[in-house]
This record gives C-alpha cells, sequence and structure tokens, in this order.
C-alpha cells in the first residue's frame, strides 16, 4: 500500500486523529475543544469550540513571509488590462472594501450578494466579508434578472454589489441594468447597492439606494478593520445550484472546516507549495472559482491567476500564453474548453517546447472527461491531466488522484504516492470519504463493475455544505436516507467501481443536466416554458453535445387553441423567456414541438423514456415527428411492463 493509500486509510478509520492534524495548517485564535461534535446527525460540526477567520488565513498570515508576493492577477483579455496584487496590496484593499462595508451598515452574519465579474473587486469583496463575518453569496454573473431576483429573495442580503458591465464570450452585459430590473422583481430587496464603476457602459444610479465604491473607497484608504473572529461552524458563504427541484439550492458551507478542507487538498491532491502560481479558468461565481480561484491558493501562501474572457479570443494560444508570462505550475480548467482547443489544434502549445516548462499538471473537473480529450491534452502540453470529481455541496474534490508522487519536504513527512490513474476514472475517493455504489431501489451496495448510485457513508468530511439556506428541512429530505441505521449521502450520480475501488461516473440521476460543466435544473426551464400561453405541456432534458458534454432539449405540447400559430415564432418567444430569465447558459439547443409525452399511469412524465430516446440521437438527426413516433412506440412498451408488474404483484400472496 502506498503512503497515500494509508493516509486515505487513516482519513475513514480515525477521522478525529487524521483532521485534527490537517487543522494545523490554519490559524486558530481559540483552538477548538473537539475535532468533530456529531450529535446531530447528519449535520457535523468540524472543530468545534475553535475560533477562525477565512481572511485572515487567506491574506493576514501571510505578510510576514510573503508580503510583497502577487496573491492575485487579473487579466482581462475583454478590456485588455492587467491587475496584480500582492499580498501586501490585498490587505489593503480589503481593509477599505471591509471598512466600506461596515459603513454601509453590513454586520456580522449579513448576507452580501456579489453579481460582478472577474475582476480583482470581486475577490476583493468576498474577503472583505470573510473579514468582517458577513456572508457572501456570488452569483455567476450569466444570470438573468429573474433568477437574480430568486436568489436575491432566498438570501436577502443587506446589500448587493454589483459592476457597470462585464463580457461574456466577447459580449457586453450590463450588470446594473439586470441587477436593477432584478430589485424591481425581488421582494425582499436591500436597501443599499453598491455599484463598481468600470468605465464600461452608462448606469442610472437610484439616490439613497446607490452608492458609487470608487467615492466610497477614497474615504477608507488608511482603514484598518479587524477580521471578525468567528465560531469555526459560523456560514461562510451561500452558493446557489440547481438541483431536482424548480427553485435554486442555497448550499451553505462553515468557515473552520470549509479552510482546513481547502488546505488540505491544496496539499495532498494538487500538490501545490507555498509561491506557486495557479490558474484556474472557472468565474469566481461557481464553485472552482471559490475553492479553488480565490481561498484554496491564498489559503497556501500561493499566487492566483484568474481571467475575465473566453479560451479562444483574441486566439486559441491565450491560456498558454498566460501559462508562460505568469509561470503557472497548475492549471485547472473543464473538460468542455479543452474540447473548444481541440478543435483548434490546443493554440499549438508545443511549438516552443520550454515554454510551459513551469507547468506541473492539468486538473479537470465538473463533467465527464471523455479519453479522447485527455489523451492529446496530456499529448500536447506534455503534462500529466488530472480528472477529478467533486460538488458544489462538498466544495473540495470527492474522487481524485495527484498527478505523481509527492513530492518529500524537508521534514520528511508528506506520503508518497504511485498510485496510476486510469483514464475514464477520475481516480478513488479523496480523503475522508466512504464511497459506495449502491443499488438505486434497494440501497445495497452494487457488485463490482454494475451502475448504481453514488453515495457517501456516514460523517460528510470537513468543508462540505451544512445545510441548504434557511431550508434545513430540504436539505435532510434531499440529500440523506439512512441504511441499516447509518447515514447516506446522495451525490445523484450514475457510478459503476472497478475491483481497485476506482470510481468511473455514469451522469446524473436526477433531472440535472451537466453543460459546459455548469449545473441546469431542467425544471427550471420547465417552469419558464410552462409561463408561455400557448404551452400545454413540456419536458426538457438534457442530450449529449459534441463540445459542451450535455445541453438541454425541449419537448413542448401546444394547446390546441395555439396550434395554428407560427411555431417559429413561438421557438423564438420560448427562446427569449429562458434566456430573460435564466440567462444564455439555459437555452434549449433545441425546442421539439409534438403532439403528446409519455406519462406513467399516475401521471408523471416519463423523462427517461425521452432522455433514452434521444440519447441515441446527435442533436442535427432530431426531427419531432420522427421522435413522437417512437417516443409513443416506448411509451406502450413501458405501459406494457408496468402492467405486467402490477399483474405479478397482484397474483402475488
Ligand atoms: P457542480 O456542483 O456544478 O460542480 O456539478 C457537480 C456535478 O458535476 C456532479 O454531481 C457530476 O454530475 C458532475 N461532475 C463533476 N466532476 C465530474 C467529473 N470529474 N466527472 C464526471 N462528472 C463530474
Amino acid at each position: 500500500m502506498s503512503d497515500y493509500q494509508t493516509l486515505l486509510q487513516q482519513s475513514t478509520d480515525n477521522p478525529n486523529s487524521f483532521w485534527r492534524e490537517q487543522a494545523r495548517r490554519i490559524d486558530w485564535q481559540r483552538n477548538f475543544s473537539s475535532v468533530l461534535d456529531d450529535s446531530d446527525p447528519p449535520s457535523p460540526k468540524w472543530f468545534c469550540g475553535g475560533l477562525t477567520n477565512l481572511c485572515h488565513n487567506a491574506v493576514d498570515r501571510h505578510l510576514r513571509d510573503r508580503e510583497d508576493q502577487p496573491a492575485l492577477i487579473f487579466v482581462s483579455t475583454e478590456t485588455n488590462s492587467e491587475r496584480t496584487l500582492t499580498y501586501r496590496q490585498l490587505h489593503r484593499e480589503v481593509n477599505i472594501m471591509a471598512s466600506v462595508l461596515l459603513n454601509m451598515g453590513v454586520r456580522q452574519g449579513d448576507r452580501v450578494l456579489i453579481y460582478l465579474p472577474m475582476i480583482a473587486e470581486a475577490a476583493i469583496a468576498m474577503l472583505a466579508c470573510a473579514r468582517i463575518g458577513a456572508i457572501h453569496s456570488v452569483v455567476f454573473g450569466g444570470f438573468a434578472a429573474a433568477s437574480l431576483a430568486v436568489r436575491i429573495d432566498d438570501a436577502q442580503p443587506a446589500l448587493v454589489i454589483c459592476a457597470d458591465a462585464g463580457f461574456q464570450s466577447g459580449q457586453l452585459i450590463n450588470y446594473k441594468q439586470l441587477m436593477d430590473a432584478a430589485l424591481d422583481k425581488a421582494v425582499h430587496a436591500p436597501s443599499r447597492l453598491l455599484l463598481i464603476d468600470r468605465d464600461l457602459s452608462p448606469c442610472d444610479m437610484k439616490p439613497e439606494r446607490d452608492f458609487r465604491y470608487d467615492i466610497e473607497r477614497v474615504r477608507e484608504l488608511d482603514a484598518e478593520v479587524p477580521c471578525t473572529w468567528l465560531p469555526s461552524e459560523a456560514p461562510s458563504y451561500i452558493l446557489y445550484t440547481s438541483g431536482t427541484t424548480g427553485k435554486p439550492k442555497g448550499v451553505q458551507r462553515d468557515t473552520g472546516g470549509h479552510a482546513v478542507s481547502l488546505a488540505t487538498s491544496m496539499e495532498l491532491l494538487f500538490q501545490a507549495k507555498p509561491g506557486n502560481v495557479m490558474f484556474t479558468t472557472s468565474d469566481l461565481g461557481w464553485v472552482v472559482g471559490h475553492s479553488y480561484g480565490l481561498y484554496g491558493p491564498l489559503l497556501a501562501g500561493m499566487t492566483s491567476v484568474l481571467m475575465e474572457g473566453s479560451p479562444v479570443r483574441p486566439d486559441p494560444g491565450i491560456w498558454w500564453r498566460l501559462v508562460k508570462t505568469y509561470q503557472v505550475n497548475l492549471m485547472l480548467s473543464s473538460a468542455t474548453a479543452m474540447r473548444l482547443l481541440k478543435r483548434h489544434g490546443f493554440g499549438q502549445p508545443d511549438t516552443e517546447p520550454t515554454r510551459l516548462a513551469s507547468l506541473r499538471a492539468l486538473f479537470l473537473a465538473g463533467e465527464p472527461l471523455d479519453e479522447a480529450t485527455a489523451h492529446s491534452i496530456e499529448k500536447a502540453l506534455g503534462v500529466p491531466v488530472v480528472d477529478h470529481y467533486w460538488q458544489t455541496e462538498t466544495g473540495s474534490p470527492m474522487i481524485g488522484l495527484p498527478p505523481t508522487g509527492h513530492q518529500r519536504g524537508a521534514d520528511d513527512k508528506l506520503p508518497v504516492t504511485a498510485l496510476p490513474r486510469r483514464h475514464g476514472s477520475p481516480g478513488l475517493a479523496a480523503a475522508g470519504y466512504r464511497l459506495a455504489v449502491v443499488d438505486e431501489e434497494t440501497g445495497i451496495p452494487c457488485p463490482m463493475g454494475k451502475k448504481g448510485l453514488l453515495v457517501a457513508e456516514g460523517v460528510l468530511p470537513p468543508g462540505c455544505l451544512t445545510t441548504l439556506w434557511g431550508k434545513d428541512a430540504d436539505y435532510r429530505r434531499i440529500y440523506w436516507s439512512l441504511q441499516d441505521g447509518a447515514w447516506r449521502y446522495s451525490t445523484f450520480d450514475w457510478a459503476v467501481a472497478d475491483k481497485d475501488g476506482y470510481i468511473y461516473l455514469l451522469g446524473r440521476a436526477d433531472d440535472v443536466i451537466n453543460a459546459a460543466g455548469k449545473r441546469i435544473g431542467t425544471r427550471e426551464i420547465e417552469e419558464i416554458l410552462l409561463e408561455d400561453e400557448a404551452v400545454a405541456e413540456v419536458a426538457v432534458v438534457g442530450t449529449s453535445h459534441i463540445l459542451r458534454g450535455q445541453v438541454p432539449v425541449a419537448f413542448v405540447v401546444l394547446h390546441r387553441h395555439a396550434m395554428q400559430n407560427d411555431s417559429k415564432a413561438v421557438e423564438r418567444r420560448l427562446i427569449d423567456a429562458v434566456d430573460n430569465s435564466l440567462g444564455t447558459l439555459a437555452r434549449p439547443k433545441r425546442i421539439l414541438f409534438v403532439n403528446s409525452l409519455p406519462r406513467t399511469r399516475s401521471g408523471k412524465i416519463l423523462r427517461r423514456v425521452i432522455q433514452d430516446v434521444i440519447a441515441a440521437k446527435s442533436i442535427q438527426d432530431l426531427d419531432a415527428p420522427d421522435l413522437q413516433l417512437i417516443i409513443t412506440d416506448l411509451s406502450s412498451a413501458f405501459h406494457a411492463k408496468e402492467k405486467q408488474q402490477l399483474m405479478l404483484e397482484e397474483s402475488s400472496p
């Protein structure tokens, strides 16, 4: 058994001593009295009695040894600008922002909703919230006003922070206008808005409500705001994600467990060292941006490169030029981005063999990584490509293997791993997870090689969601079940395990699709489409897409009176409705008008039947009459099977 496996085993056999050791990676203002309080399952409290602060650990702690090292480098290929903040400068800016937040009435435990593009102020605002114990909720800029309003109403923030504008795939997006529309719609709109003006687009300012950061900032240039020491279990942030219901779920994370889990994964999985440079291509509005764009690298004393812009603009070589310019050691991105770059020959990263010499590994997460992409990118870059699996809920990887052997440090304490990676699988359960693949119906563990649901047994390790914001009953009901007296967390992913415990992911088991690594709830799209007066019934399912992994496709039944309507016009209207409510990322790739949808006897739409029909077809081949026939056939087959089952049940004693 390798040292790494021994370490993994310790993490599950003796979690208390394992996590006590890992907790040394961060500073505690008051030490914790117990590692784990599991008296209220399935909501463990990690590092009870401990007081700490995320901002202190991410920023202040490094001032002694690395104040002049760049902490954050923000590059915008949209505005052709670059901004570097050393740890000293970041510390200053965070103090200023924290003071502005306090002046605007934000207090410990208040929520601050951040709706910003990839600019330094996004990271500064997150850290400023952490500094004063406010709970940030970052909303990705691609979300439209209605989605933003739903999140505002759920989080009920004391303040929203937004920019005048940003860019999505080269297109100017007016963030302030979207925020204004969201605040008009929201029932719990806060009375204060802080505007970061980039001078990209004129803004209407509402006197009394809207404040300009440039004006507020200069008043606080010398402000010193001490970190608020928070109980380990105090919420640090809320991040909304899609689920089976039509409403987004506010994943809530704690403070101490979150810091410890990130610091642990930075070393054990990413093999990061202080002073290393990490380039995470995700937006800060997603969990990958939170964990490995901001907090993880800073907790580890690294430099984090963040970018506003697309991987293919101004040309597909841009990412590799950034790797070279900033001497990036670790890169974290998505399979979709790599497939896009593959189309462009990866922007020829290997034409100058020495230019990516700094890069040690490329990590990919968020969606299945196909073998062809993994092989070709590995060949093009000449570095290991490391697939790892996790969810917004877990905050750090659940499955993954470090790229190569751990290097022994001066203290000789680091473990060596020689575990081979297997293409198609992110690898083995990460530290602290006891994963199992179980039968969906019975909950009994599946034999090796059989597909089942991926679950985590017992207590989730530090850093995982502690509940859903304001919806603890939903948290317990949605994710947790009791199996033979033991708690079990469902990932809602299909998986299969091999004899060595390597886990292969086989897609979502619920109504969530994964488009370009972004989670989209099909119910959310259905609810928007159903609002149209012409629509009688609708089913949205995911179909495979060569670039984006999956894309949503909508099957729509029109009301009889609307059948005469021009279907092109209805289609346009429906697409606009999704764009305006959820954002373009949820836009159905095709809308297919059909006469009916298959249903169970109890009236439930048979989404899986539809899914199966289109899974075998490419998006271009989707043709409504043809599909209607297949769906009707499958639906009859399903009903026949259902009837047979019923007869069997009735005839059994
Ligand atoms: P999110 O919460 O948006 O990060 O999405 C999490 C979901 O993305 C998981 O439940 C999986 O369905 C999928 N996912 C994440 N990482 C991987 C991976 N490495 N391989 C396959 N699917 C993945």
